[in-house]
């Protein structure tokens, strides 16, 4: 299974705030996209999210209204994971748990082009692991985008043991065409970005619990006094709750180290359905214009 590989279709499996803005800016950079997901609600969401930021752009003169049109051109949508076989690139972006995403392999792989790249999107889980569930651990890697996908910059790329020097270039290449810039990571539990936030959110959630402050006071403390642009809350109910717990069990899981272990009030919030802003509800209540601290 070698060979280079010039990629000019990119699919994208799962369409939630990750895979949307994955999309958004594939399909920018004038790569043919295809959208998956089992929803067709996030399908729906995920396009007209879409829209919504390339409108933002037009009223900065930063886009035209030509290019909004070309951009959505370039993106189709399925519900079946069986309409990849034209795709160069398949980025698996869906829910973060290890199960779900064997699951989708599973289903992806045959009806994959032999030489197609599969990337995975996970914030945290074993590259190594995840490619030993596929057939083609030499053509899969993880390309972790930062979010939101359109502003952020960083693109962590992370090998797997296996992965053969061409699947990186190609893929390298993808982040210089989305005028993103890549770092590497070894493949430990969370890679860098993540080893090193998401402790430090679950940290401000033990300082909620222990009562050291309420939400604001927390999140004010690391803006005004740290320099952060969000507080580590604020940015926990933007990432999801659902997501931070997960990287936490992967990295309490994975380091066998008691320092990382996943504070019970954030298991308590995804065990209650508030994940966040995606929900409506986390450590701040989004219903209304202005958040507002629930503690
Ligand atoms: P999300 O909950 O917003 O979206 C996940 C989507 O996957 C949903 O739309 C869901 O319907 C879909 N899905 C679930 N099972 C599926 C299946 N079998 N087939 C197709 N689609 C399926 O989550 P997200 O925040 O977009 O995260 C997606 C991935 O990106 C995760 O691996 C996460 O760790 C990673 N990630 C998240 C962030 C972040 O800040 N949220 C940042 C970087 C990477």
């Amino acid at each position: 299974m070698t060979g280079p590989v010039e990629v000019r279709r990119i699919g994208i499996v799962g369409a939630g705030q990750m895979g949307g803005g994955i999309a958004q800016v594939c399909a920018q950079s004038k790569y043919f996209v295809r959208l998956a997901d089992i929803s067709e609600d996030a399908l729906e969401n995920a396009i007209s999210s879409i829209r919504k930021r390339l409108q933002r752009l037009i009223e900065k003169n930063a886009l035209t209204p030509d290019e909004l049109e070309a951009t959505i051109e370039n993106i189709s949508t399925t519900t079946k994971l069986q309409d990849f076989g034209d795709c160069d690139l398949v980025i698996e972006a869906a829910t973060e748990n290890e199960v779900i995403k064997k699951t989708i392999f599973e289903k992806l792989i045959p009806t994959l082009r032999k030489d197609a790249i599969l990337a995975t999107n996970t914030s945290s889980i074993s590259i190594t692991r995840l490619a030993a569930a596929t057939d083609r651990p030499a053509r899969f890697m993880g390309m972790h985008f930062m979010n939101p996908v359109p502003v952020m910059a960083l693109v962590e790329l992370i090998r797997s043991i296996a992965t053969e020097e061409e699947t990186y270039t190609a893929i390298n290449d993808v982040v210089t065409k989305l005028g993103k810039i890549s770092i590497t990571s070894e493949d430990f539990p969370a890679f860098i970005v993540n080893r090193i936030l998401v402790p430090m959110l679950n940290e401000a959630v033990y300082a909620l619990q222990e009562g050291v402050g309420g939400v604001t006071d927390i999140d004010n403390a690391m803006k005004l006094g740290a320099h952060h642009p969000m507080g580590p809350l604020e940015l926990a109910d933007f990432i999801g709750l659902d997501t931070c717990l997960s990287i936490m069990q992967v990295l309490h899981n994975g380091m066998a180290d008691s320092k990382y272990r996943p504070c019970p009030l954030l298991v308590k919030y995804v065990e209650a359905g508030w994940l966040g802003r995606k929900s409506g509800r986390g450590f701040y209540d989004y219903t209304n214009d202005k958040p507002i601290s629930t503690r």
